[in-house]
């Protein structure tokens, strides 16, 4: 197989290598050994669903990793090794994985049998050559007598060509837990005024061809930084199959046999490269990504997919979502964000007994934005905005919720902005709960204009930026939530500064947004 690697694939990957060398961060500094795992190791490692015994680790071997990963057909031995240390004197876990064809050689590893609320450090070796070094840490104990805080950090849209991974460079420097990804992990189109790099290919509709776009993207260093830095939790939206997409139907293939075998192709380079657990592996164009995760009785984070099963869009009679419309459809009961099968399920989960905060992460701006200029209304048909009914029955739930002592907050991407929102049932009624919108890694926002008018015309968006790419960090107590805006000074630089923008709190029992400083 090694016979095999061009010259020419060779040498760029040495180069990359020594791009990440010099970045300083400890998981991705190379010593003369790694030089060479950076030649199987390309697309660095992960971990994700973090539990309180145990988390997916993940990796993919990958020397050739643009052009289909470069492994052939053979499976392939990989050890992983998890420790209390960094040094790995003090191993907790061990065990062996194959690494087959059929799911391009990566490696989703379920451990268990780890203790509650600590970091662990891990390593995967296959063909004598060992990865780099990822940090992760398990989830507090299920039930713990106190609760512990949590501070995670969520962040979406990273389109590649708009920038690089400043943002991350940032976050994998941060005190977190956890991030939280929610979705456009890639894109499957080139768009944006100025490109700084460039996808290679078309928009892909085939298996490899998603491989080879995943591949790019994870090829970047400052990405494999934050992923080896915190364990992730994943969602996706819609680019990562096909712009604006309700589950069968994309407004770029109109047949939906044709699109279902794209979203098939799609889910499984997903899967292939994400440190999600086996349960996620699609079967054909299915796929079940939705689910609690329990940081001890501090929060539950329900992860929420609205791309798979969503009816499809109000309105428009199939054309992309874009035109800002109003009728009488968007209202529709019958209409649904989530299907009705997961908004069963999570109606079902709220009804339990909470945990002090309930964050429900999900794609895109929940809060209603009428975003048409002067006395008319028009909403955005792809978000919350074309499923009113469906927002309406969730808000209806996370309102039960509080009135058994949860506290809801509503983490959001996809609009490429940083927003602060209150959630309310009624126009002028009391918020039910708290939404932030964590700005995009690096895909172009809206304009000044258009922000300012959403500001004005929705009196319960109460913070917008629109101007400045970057993420969020959350952090929960028993007493409050805290959450800060950080903001990329300039995307189109890799080493660009990245600092605080806004702060906002939010009081338990007293949802709503307090803007604490800019
Ligand atoms: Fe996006
Ligand atoms: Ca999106």
């Amino acid at each position: 197989m090694s016979a095999a690697r061009p010259v020419l694939q060779r040498r760029r990957l040495l180069l990359g290598g020594m791009a990440a060398a010099s970045l300083g961060h400890p998981f991705l500094q190379l010593n003369a050994q790694q030089q060479s795992a950076r030649e199987l190791f390309t697309l660095g490692v992960a971990s994700g669903s973090p539990r309180s015994d145990g988390v997916v680790l993940w990796t993919r071997l990958a020397p050739d990793p643009l052009q289909g990963g470069g492994m052939g057909e053979a499976p392939v031995d990989v050890r992983w090794e998890v420790a209390h240390d960094e040094g790995f004197a003090r191993i907790a876990a061990e065990g062996r994985a194959t690494a087959v064809a059929a799911l391009a050689h990566s490696v989703h590893a379920e451990v268990r049998g780890l203790a509650p609320g600590r970091p662990y450090w891990y390593r995967f070796t296959a063909e004598g050559v060992r990865s780099p070094v990822g940090r992760t840490r398990t989830a507090p104990a299920d039930n713990d007598a106190a609760p512990q805080p949590s501070r995670f950090a969520f962040a979406s849209c990273q389109q590649y060509e708009q920038g690089y991974y400043a943002a991350y460079r940032d976050m994998a420097a941060q005190p977190f837990d956890f991030v939280v990804h929610l979705g456009d992990y890639i894109y499957e189109s080139s768009w944006g005024s100025r490109h700084v790099r460039h996808h290679q290919g078309g928009i892909p509709t085939q298996l490899g061809e998603f491989r080879d776009r995943y591949a790019l993207y994870k090829t970047d260093p400052h990405l494999q930084a934050a992923h080896a830095a915190f364990p992730w939790l994943v969602t996706w939206d819609d680019h990562e199959v096909a712009n604006d997409y309700t589950d069968d139907v994309s407004p770029r293939t109109i047949d939906p046999a044709q699109f279902l075998a794209i979203r098939a192709a799609a889910y499984q380079a997903w899967y292939e490269h994400m440190p999600v657990p086996a349960s996620m592996r699609p079967t054909g164009a299915a796929a079940t990504i939705y689910g609690r995760h329990r940081f001890g009785r501090m929060l539950d984070v329900f992860l929420l997919d609205g791309r798979q099963y969503r009816s499809h869009h109000a309105c428009l009679a199939g054309r992309s979502a874009s035109p800002l419309a109003d009728c009488a459809d968007r209202l529709s009961p019958e209409r649904s964000f989530l299907g009705k099968k997961q908004e069963a399920w999570l109606a079902n989960e709220l009804a339990a007994p909470p945990a002090r905060w309930t964050v429900i992460a999900q794609p895109t701006l929940m809060a209603e934005a009428d975003r048409k200029r002067g006395p008319e209304h028009g909403y955005w048909m792809d978000g919350w905005d074309g499923y009113a009914a469906s927002r309406a029955r969730l808000l209806d739930s996370l309102a039960a919720n509080k009135a058994r002592g949860g506290d809801a907050l509503v983490i959001s991407g996809d609009v490429h902005a940083f927003w602060a929102a209150d959630l309310r049932r009624e126009p002028q009624g009391p918020a039910v709960a708290t939404e932030f919108v964590g700005g995009a890694i690096t895909s172009e926002g809206p304009s000044a204009a258009n922000v300012a008018n959403l500001l004005a015309k929705n009196d319960h968006l109460r913070y917008g930026r629109g101007d400045k790419r970057g993420y969020a960090h959350m952090a929960l107590d028993a007493r409050g939530c805290t959450v800060e805006f950080r903001a990329v000074e300039d995307e189109k630089s890799a080493d660009s500064a990245v600092a605080p923008m806004a702060r906002f709190a939010v009081e338990r029992g007293a949802p709503g947004v307090h803007l604490e400083a800019t």
